[in-house]
């Protein structure tokens, strides 16, 4: 499996692509900026872009979207409780200062439960609100490794002081849904270095409340 991560704009987003070396076929999470590079990234790696994976709403995850569907042709995905939010880009870009990205509304929403990605490695959508309302977290099982957007970093959680955002929420989402995931699985973030569930488990301070053992 080809997987490749690397930050883009001025957040500094994580993007992902993901790529199935025999059937040519890729997927890309969170596109939020930098498109022409993630367009040549994937002409290089000789992929042809089958899904636009969006894991929420902010601008800094979605932002370039639809570039990216103009240019490969690729559907997107979003899950429909982050409409709200993805109706606000012009509020989204004036709170960062930048110019406001064209978006259009998801061709599909990425709901609780529905297989999505690569032929040869499907990921499970997990509908984790918390972050924002239409947050999710993409887990593959094999390879073990959950694209978690900005509902769990590395000894951190995503803030929930923005609208649509909700602490006891994040919480739940991350006691109920992403520890229930093996202690070896690899965790990508939405910002921010790699992590494990099981070091998260073992360390993350937001996680540690409500510990039995
Ligand atoms: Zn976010």
């Amino acid at each position: 499996m080809i997987f490749e991560s690397f930050p883009v704009g001025p957040l500094a987003c994580n993007c992902t692509i993901l790529g199935d070396e025999e059937a040519r076929e890729g997927i890309v999470i969170d596109p939020g900026d930098e498109v022409g590079r993630i367009h040549r990234r994937l002409m290089e790696l000789g992929l042809k872009l089958k899904q636009i994976l969006v894991t929420h709403a902010h601008i800094d995850h979605v932002g370039g979207a639809l570039k990216l569907k103009r240019l490969t042709g690729a559907p997107i995905f979003l899950n429909e409780s982050d409409l709200p939010l993805l109706g606000m880009m012009a509020a989204q870009a004036a709170w960062l200062g930048v110019d406001t990205p064209e978006t259009s509304q998801p061709d599909e929403s990425l709901k609780d439960g529905l297989v999505v990605g690569l032929s040869e490695y499907p990921a499970q959508v997990l509908h984790t609100p918390g972050h924002t309302q239409g947050s999710v977290c993409l887990y593959l099982a094999s390879p073990k490794l959950l694209v978690a957007g900005d509902t769990l970093f590395a000894g951190s959680i995503g803030r929930t002081d923005l609208p649509g955002g909700n602490f006891e929420q994040i919480i739940e989402s991350l006691r109920f849904r992403i520890l229930a995931l093996p202690d070896e699985t690899r965790v990508l973030p939405g910002h921010g270095p790699a992590t494990t569930i099981g070091e998260e488990r073992m360390s993350n301070p937001f996680l540690q409340v409500g510990r039995s053992d």
